[in-house]
């Protein structure tokens, strides 16, 4: 039976050693700032704002959050991005995704200072990490080594097969498990929708890596025995027998674990992770804006 990657332990590592360095800050009178933008009313992204917004001031970290409408034009969006940008009392800033139709996203991520970009998204921060020098990381591949590491699980020399080329994922998490490192040094291979023969390219890999956004896509025979599977999806998949109608499933099958040697749980696996991250990158932020001395 595979070791639980418990999310939520981790993540709680990751808030108690960012504990300490915010309260050095505080000691010169910094207060880490992180500002979250969002625009329009989908539900699911007010859920996530709040509780980004939660999780900062639970810290310590001071939470500025900005609700727009979904009639905000780029350019007022593009211009309360660069005010943040300018403001040096704001270390992070986040926002939200997706933005309603006709927002231009990559132009607003362009516009964020690339030291405040806590998401890891603006091309500054993506060449630092195709480039294997510091950034800022996206959050939730960069939660995922901290938990191989958090577990002693080394990636050095071994085959990675990571499922899902988005911007926001798999990409980064191919880069981060080609740098130098434990948790890197890998033999990495990215498959996407036009990978052929999927189960055959999983079944080399002594760690999977799924982010493909399909419930239960990745199959139990599909993985070597041995294998550490990383899940990274979050997928609602309708149930009768719960109050809410539905489950959340991962794009593993849950019987993986049996022939795995760890696995993350879906949820309270990666998801709780990404937070955390979040929260380490803006202290990260804070501490690069003020450096001591
Ligand atoms: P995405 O839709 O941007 O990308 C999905 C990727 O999967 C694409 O690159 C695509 O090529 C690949 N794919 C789709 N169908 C495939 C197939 N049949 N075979 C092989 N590859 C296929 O999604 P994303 O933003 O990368 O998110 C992926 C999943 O991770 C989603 O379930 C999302 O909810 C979840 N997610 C979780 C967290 C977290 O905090 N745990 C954060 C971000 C995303």
């Amino acid at each position: 039976m595979a070791t639980r990657l418990d999310g939520k332990v981790v993540a709680e590592a990751v808030r108690e050693g960012l504990r300490g360095r915010i309260q050095a800050l505080a000691a010169r009178g910094i207060v880490p700032c992180l500002s979250v933008t969002i625009v329009g009313d989908d539900p699911s992204s007010h859920i996530y704002v709040n509780s980004k917004d939660k999780a900062a001031r639970d810290l310590g970290i001071e939470a500025r959050t900005f609700r727009f409408p979904a009639t905000t034009t780029q350019a007022e969006l593009e211009a309360h991005v660069r005010a943040l940008s300018a403001d040096p009392a704001v270390h992070g800033i986040l926002v939200q995704s997706p933005l309603p139709k006709g927002l231009d996203e990559s132009a607003v991520v362009d516009a964020i200072a690339p030291e405040k970009d806590v998401d890891g998204f603006h091309p500054h921060n993506v060449g630092l990490l195709a480039l294997d020098r510091p950034g800022h990381r996206p959050c939730t591949p960069w939660g995922v080594i901290r938990m191989l590491s958090h577990y002693g699980l080394e990636t050095r020399g071994r085959k990675a097969v990571v499922i899902g080329r988005s911007d926001i994922v798999g990409r980064p998490m191919a880069n981060l498990l080609l740098h130098k490192g434990l948790q890197g040094d890998a033999t990495v291979t990215v498959a996407h929708s036009r990978t052929p023969d999927l189960p055959s390219v999983v079944r080399e890999a002594d760690i999977v890596v799924a982010a493909i956004g399909r419930a239960e896509f990745v199959k139990r025979d599909w993985i070597k025995p041995g294998a550490v599977v990383i899940d990274v999806g979050i997928n609602r998949v309708e149930d009768a027998s719960t109050v809410k109608g539905y489950r959340v499933v991962g794009d593993v099958e849950a019987s993986v674990e049996t022939v795995a040697s760890a696995m993350t749980p879906v949820p309270g696996g990666v998801g709780p992770m990404t937070i955390a991250l979040l929260l380490s990158n803006t202290v990260d932020a804070a501490e690069r804006l003020h450096p001591v001395g």
